[in-house]
């Protein structure tokens, strides 16, 4: 059994050390950002890369160059330039996403900054951009070479201090979360010290993070905004903020969003980091979380513990909200026949690559509702209703912190995705 078990740890080094290999042979330990404009409406859409800009250290994964999991809407795919050999990609989500399926999106021509991350290439790299619609029908937006002696590439500068909040392990072995504050003046600046930490334990009393500590770090930016809160357009109140953030994005109220991504980009790349989430120093209800981008939380209120973790289920772990609110059916938000993206909702169309294996035998598909008190209150299952539509999609449980407000009650399903992410983010990253 010993020897097995020696076999097995021999192979898996073998395996990790040809990994990191893989990334010395393509890249070098740097990290080039490309700043770019989306452009476009629902009919149709371009991407303009107006700079590079190149930092030192890569901190992104180096076990898992190629994304294993696919649940953004775009990808951005780097390719060897002379053996065509896929050696990096990353998928993501943006608003311009979210933008293209809206009423103004039908007609109105948007142009939207986004960033990506990738690793210095050595040599030169094809790079490309595909943009996935909901029924997985790829776009090709951008085809381009990308030499990496001759293309101007503006250095990332340091810019404010950093506080560490929670030490798990070295940036390479695991997830860098970093807190960015908005709307905190230099008079704020004990209330800015407190959030931060104030925010930091609410991730790491959370499920999965409290048990996966040491694979956490947490940090945040110390950098102050001209004005105190939060341009809040519906009210009339506007703010000059460190990152510019705002309500009412893409016209909801409580949608509080980052227009200015590429200084939101300069302001994070100060510390390495995986994730970025922004408190937003304001009492009115408002946050918003897209996949692999950033997420955004209010810092006042009743459930600014529940809404931090639950963007941060959008941010990290591609997750759907479990909610329903409408008579929306599944034609009008998932094409019939597809399987949805996100891991914690289904159609049932593929329900095998989603969370059967966690269904105990006997559970009826679909699962009827059942009430607090019965033995099969928290059985997982496939519930009717979820990803905003009440008919033809299914949830795992009947309560998740997806679902409803309730702080710390992912289920089974969420809870395991999150957890593998975090594995993702730590698992040998590094040597
Ligand atoms: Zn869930």
């Amino acid at each position: 059994m010993k020897k097995i078990v020696f076999l097995l740890l021999v192979a898996f080094a073998f395996t990790l050390s040809a990994k990191a290999q893989h990334f010395d042979q393509y890249f070098e330990d740097k990290t080039v950002r490309i700043n770019y404009l989306h452009i476009g409406n629902a009919h149709s859409e371009s991407i303009r890369i107006d700079q590079y800009k190149v930092g030192d250290g890569w901190f992104g994964t180096r076990a898992f160059l190629k994304d294993p999991y696919n649940y953004g809407d775009i990808t951005v795919e780097v390719y060897d330039s002379t053996s065509n050999k896929l050696i990096y990609s990353r998928s993501y989500s943006t608003l311009f996403c979210e933008y293209r399926t809206t009423e103004r999106g039908e007609t109105e021509v948007a142009e939207m900054e986004e960033c990506v991350n990738i690793p210095m290439p050595k040599q030169t790299v094809r790079l490309i951009f595909v943009a996935y619609d909901r029924s997985r029908v790829a776009t090709k937006l951008l085809d381009i070479f990308m030499n990496p002696t001759t293309t101007a590439m503006a250095p990332m500068t340091k810019d404010y201090p950093v506080m560490n909040l929670h030490k798990g392990g070295s940036p390479k072995k695991a997830i860098d979360i970093l807190l960015i504050p908005d709307g905190y003046a230099k008079s704020d600046a004990k209330l800015l010290k407190h959030d931060m930490r104030r925010f930091a334990s609410y991730i790491m009393n959370c499920s999965p993070y409290k048990e996966m500590a040491k694979k956490v770090n947490i940090r945040a930016i110390k950098g102050f905004s001209e004005q105190s809160g939060i341009t809040q357009p519906q009210n009339n109140f506007y703010v000059k903020t460190l990152l510019n953030c705002t309500y009412n994005a893409l016209d909801l109220d409580r949608y509080l969003m980052c227009l200015n991504v590429w200084n939101m980009y300069d302001v994070a790349d100060d510390a390495p980091f995986d994730a970025i989430i922004i408190i937003c120093n304001s009492e009115k209800y408002g946050g918003g979380g897209i996949y692999n981008f950033y997420c955004t939380v209010y810092n006042h209120g009743e459930y600014p513990d529940y809404v931090v973790v639950h963007e941060m289920g959008h941010l990290i772990g591609g997750l759907a909200d479990e909610y329903y609110t409408s008579e929306v059916s599944v034609q009008d938000f998932y094409p019939a026949g597809t399987e949805p993206t996100e891991p914690n909702v289904t159609t049932l169309v593929d329900f095998d690559s989603k969370w059967k294996d966690l269904v105990k035998e006997g559970t009826p598909i679909p699962t009827p509702t059942s009430t607090k008190n019965s033995p099969d209150y928290d059985r997982v299952g496939a519930y009717e209703g979820g990803g905003y539509v009440s008919k033809g999609v299914y949830r795992p449980t009947q309560h998740c912190t997806m679902n409803t407000i309730v702080y710390d009650d992912f289920c089974p399903v969420c809870l395991r995705t999150l957890k593998s992410m975090i594995d993702y983010y730590s698992l040998e990253k590094s040597e």
